[in-house]
């Protein structure tokens, strides 16, 4: 048995050196074409080619997503595109389409290929025509059980990898048109509208105009819109299935998305690692995960059927916010920080690192970057220096609880 692969998104550079810090073993990412977010902070080619050389530097594998549904019109581009990232050095590039496959191995045929979960391969025998097509690696649809995966795993001795965390299509990914057919954005092409996450209403057939609330809670109706993955409590079972990628989804999520997520499922994965036979689950291990950003967590069709629990009646649930990342480290306990949200002098917060448990914080008086004593509240996209009370390390982050009274009101706002 080999120890997985932590396989995480990285929306830009920024997010990339912090997955790298926090324990990925290879992240993912789009060039300035054929992905499948046009609207997360994909990389133009000359930060891609210094983002693989970082990533190398810091041993981490880095994946290119290739991974829509092209036209005939795209297909020249592409070719070109896959000659540029495998000179820029990327461990491997992620198709979907089989045109797309056959273009790359006849230009790149060094070039490792992995399958996106798009192309939604349920079954062995579809592992085994990909793998007689040169494909190296498949992302199986996240539409199986553990049973069908380690099925998968044992017949087809190739790579395999799972997504284990993040967000859910209703549709199998790479089928859905509910995007395309509501407002004419194709999820296909990268451009999701995310319309399985709208409000919905009743309307009965001659009552036109009329709209009846169909009410799961007080909120509306959302079942279109799936709860988020999460298996974190499934670490054993995910690393004897045989599969060799562990893969968290959301490349347009935060970087206190990211961080916190790639550091529990370090941790967990670590801890089964170092000894198995005394492994224990952590149950602060899911409390952390839904200190970031989620629609509620489901296990999804791991456990054999599908959870008939699986919709949401809210949209993403954030209980904490990110107020910022250490940028530099200024001696032991002071450090530049990078501001996303407001706080103020006197707040109570929470203070994450790479390692252990969050600490809590009251922050004291706040300097410009000039060292200069600060007005008493800091603003998103300033930099202002903190005093910490322990050791303090880059990319460590602060965080806040939402409660009454939080986030503040301003006079101003
Ligand atoms: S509309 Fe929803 S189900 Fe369809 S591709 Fe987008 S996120 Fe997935």
């Amino acid at each position: 048995m080999k120890k997985p692969e932590l396989l995480i998104p990285a929306g830009n550079f920024e997010k990339l050196k912090v997955a790298i810090h926090y324990g990925a073993d290879a992240v993912y990412l789009a060039g300035p074409e054929y992905g499948l977010r046009k609207k997360a902070g994909n990389f133009p080619l000359q930060e891609l080619e210094e983002a693989v050389k970082y990533a190398h530097e810091k041993e981490t594998k880095v994946y290119v997503t290739v991974n829509i549904y092209p036209r005939n019109s795209d297909l020249n581009g592409i070719t070109v595109y896959l000659k540029e990232i495998e000179n820029l050095g990327a461990d491997a590039v992620i198709i979907s389409d089989p045109g797309v496959i056959h273009i790359a191995k006849k230009t790149v045929p060094q070039l490792p290929v992995h399958l996106s979960t798009q192309a939604n391969t349920t079954n062995r025998e579809s592992a085994l025509f990909w793998k007689n097509q040169g494909v190296k690696r498949i992302c199986l649809a996240r539409e199986l059980s553990l049973q069908e995966i380690k099925e998968i795993t044992k017949k087809t001795d190739m790579e395999i990898e799972l997504f284990i965390h993040g967000a859910m299509c209703i549709s199998y990914s790479g089928r859905c048109l509910m995007s395309k057919y509501m407002a004419g954005r194709d999820a296909n092409e990268g451009d999701c509208s995310q319309t399985c996450r709208w409000k919905y209403y009743l309307m009965e057939d001659k009552r036109k105009g009329e709209y009846f609330p169909v009410e799961q809670d007080e909120r509306g109706t959302y079942f279109f819109s799936s709860k988020d993955l999460c298996l974190i409590k499934y670490i054993p079972e995910l690393i004897q299935s045989g599969a060799s990628s562990f893969k968290i989804e959301g490349r347009m999520k935060s970087i206190y998305y990211n961080s916190m997520v790639t550091k529990i499922y370090r941790e967990a994965i670590d801890t089964y690692w170092k000894n198995r036979e005394n492994y224990l689950y952590n149950s602060e291990w899911e409390k952390e995960l839904s200190k970031t950003s989620n629609r509620d967590f489901t296990t999804a069709f791991f456990n054999g059927k599908a959870d008939n629990d699986i919709s949401t009646s809210s949209n993403a649930i954030q209980t904490y916010d990110f107020l910022g990342i250490v940028k530099e480290a200024l001696s032991q306990s002071r450090a530049l920080v990078d501001i996303r949200n407001k706080f103020v002098s006197g707040d109570d917060v929470e203070w994450v690192g790479k390692r252990g448990k969050p600490a809590s914080l009251k922050i004291g008086s706040i300097l410009d970057a000039e060292g200069v004593r600060k007005k008493e509240v800091v603003q998103p996209n300033e930099e202002v220096i903190i005093q910490f009370d322990a050791p303090v390390e880059k990319y460590d982050i602060l965080r806040k609880k939402r409660n009454e009274g939080y986030p503040h009101k301003m006079p101003d706002s």
